[in-house]
Formats: C-alpha cells, sequence, structure tokens
C-alpha cells in the first residue's frame, strides 16, 4: 500500500507532462436555441468554450522585435512569396483562376469575397515560414478581428487572429489548430506589425479504408516563441458546427498551402517551404 502511494504522484507527473497520450474526445447532442447541435469535447472542455473557469486563456508573453535576419530563406528552401508580382503568380484562387488579392507595399492582402487563395504546387510534410499583419486599425472583436488562416495540405488551419488584447474562445485564437488545441501561450503582436509563424508539419497518413493511420504533428513558432511543441492533431479542423470540429477525411500525399479570405484585409509576405522528410 505504502509503496503504491509513493509511485502514483510520480507516475501523474509523468502523464501530465505529454502530449504523446490521446486526447479523450467525446460528442453528445444537445438543444441549444431550440436546434439540435453536436457539442464535441477534447480531455472534458468543449470546443470553442469561451469560459475561462473551463478553458483557461494562454498566458501572454511579449516577443522579442521582429528580427528579419532570422527569416531568410534558408538553402534548398522554396520562395512562395517575395512580394514580387513573379511570386504572386506561384498563387491562384481555389478555383484555379488568378488570385483576386491585393498586391499591397510587397505583401498579399485579402479582399472580402475574393476567396480563399493556394498554391499552385502541392506539399506535404513541410517546413514553412510565413508572416502576417492584422490590419492595423482593428475593427470588430472575437474572431472578427483580422482573422484569416495557413491552411497545409488545404486542409489544416494554424488559426491567423488578432489576438492582441481581443478574447476569443482560446482554441480559435491566433496560433490555435483551429478547434483543435489552444497554443501554449499568447505571443502575439500588436496589430499591424510583422508576425511569424515557423511551422514544422508532418503529414497524416490514411489506411486504405480511409481511416487515419498517422495523425498529422505539428511544431509552431510564433514570433520565435513555441506555441505547440509536437503536438500530435487529434482530427480535422474544419468547422462542424459551434463545438465541433471536422475529423479526418483521406486525402492525398501533398496538397496546396492555402490563406483564408475571413472578411479582414489580413496582409502576408517572406513566404517560403521546405519539403521535411516523412
Ligand atoms: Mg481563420
Amino acid at each position: 500500500m505504502k509503496k503504491i502511494l509513493l509511485l502514483t504522484p510520480l507516475a501523474l507527473a509523468f502523464c501530465s507532462n505529454t502530449d504523446a497520450k490521446e486526447p479523450v474526445i467525446t460528442k453528445e447532442i444537445r438543444e441549444e436555441n431550440g436546434n439540435k447541435v453536436e457539442f464535441m469535447f477534447i480531455d472534458g472542455v468543449k470546443v470553442h468554450e469561451e469560459d475561462p473557469a473551463k478553458q483557461p486563456q494562454p498566458k501572454i508573453v511579449v516577443p522579442k522585435p521582429y528580427d528579419a535576419e532570422a527569416t531568410k530563406a534558408p538553402e534548398g528552401a522554396i520562395v512562395l512569396f517575395d512580394g514580387s508580382e513573379k511570386s504572386l503568380k506561384n498563387w491562384t484562387a481555389t478555383n484555379g483562376e488568378p488570385s483576386k488579392w491585393a498586391l499591397v507595399d510587397g505583401a498579399l492582402e485579402s479582399v472580402r469575397g475574393a476567396g480563399y487563395i493556394r498554391t499552385k504546387n502541392e506539399y506535404g510534410s513541410c517546413r514553412l515560414h510565413i508572416e502576417f499583419a492584422t490590419p492595423s486599425k482593428p475593427e470588430g472583436g472575437g474572431q472578427g478581428r483580422g482573422n484569416s488562416g495557413v491552411f497545409l495540405m488545404e486542409q489544416y488551419e494554424v488559426q491567423v487572429l488578432d489576438s492582441y488584447q481581443n478574447t476569443t474562445y482560446p482554441d480559435g485564437q491566433c496560433g490555435a489548430l483551429y478547434g483543435r488545441k489552444k497554443p501554449l501561450v499568447n505571443a502575439s503582436r500588436p496589430p499591424g506589425e510583422w508576425q511569424t509563424f515557423d511551422i514544422t508539419f508532418t503529414r497524416p497518413t490514411f489506411d486504405e479504408a480511409g481511416k487515419v493511420k498517422r495523425k498529422a504533428r505539428f511544431t509552431v513558432i510564433h514570433n520565435g516563441i513555441l506555441i505547440h511543441d509536437d503536438l500530435e492533431l487529434s482530427g480535422g479542423t474544419g468547422w462542424a458546427g459551434p463545438h465541433a470540429a471536422s475529423e479526418y477525411v483521406k486525402h492525398a500525399d501533398k496538397g496546396p498551402i492555402s490563406l483564408q479570405d475571413h472578411g479582414n484585409p489580413v496582409r502576408f509576405r517572406n513566404i517560403w517551404i521546405k519539403d521535411i522528410a516523412d
């Protein structure tokens, strides 16, 4: 008996210190405003939970100033956008037509109603560097302020949002793997300032029947600060209702990188990618 009591705290510490533990996901249908709504819970916390008592807001940390030297494309990287008209041709609208996003001061700016844009080429496991700035004059609140997103394989969203003095459900704030995992900390810079994401992504694999065999993994560094540490993504990041996220759906081994038009003029620049081993 004594021995068990001694071991238990150690075992607990070991378990709580790792993301390797599969999250427990449950679903139920509840009535909300007279409608039947699917509620998904990840480790007992509702998707898009806004109550800080149930889903605490990530701690705010102040990143170091932007360092241009640290953001240069390394040898072997493919430049997807460098501010030039020529690099704009690496991107199209999702229907394959030329993108209607604007080229403004060497940045690629989301245009309301223009839709998502995506790369012409396709990528699987990769390292992606991308810079973004939310509108310098903040308008709206919550999900309505500076919303965009970076999608790996056109599927898995790393949320772009103005999360500087702007709270929302933590699994939808800047740097969140949308609806699935909040960032470890809030490393956002103020609106209008350039911010960086350095994403290391390992693609998921699927079996013949379409079931996910190996889940996707994300390491994300936001403004030089680690916000996801080799995280295994529990499922899809698509909207599946106000309290649910999509599931994995089998797709090809490669897919485009895409950027979201969510109605806010978010800017992007200095985008480069490097394939990594599966
Ligand atoms: Mg978004």
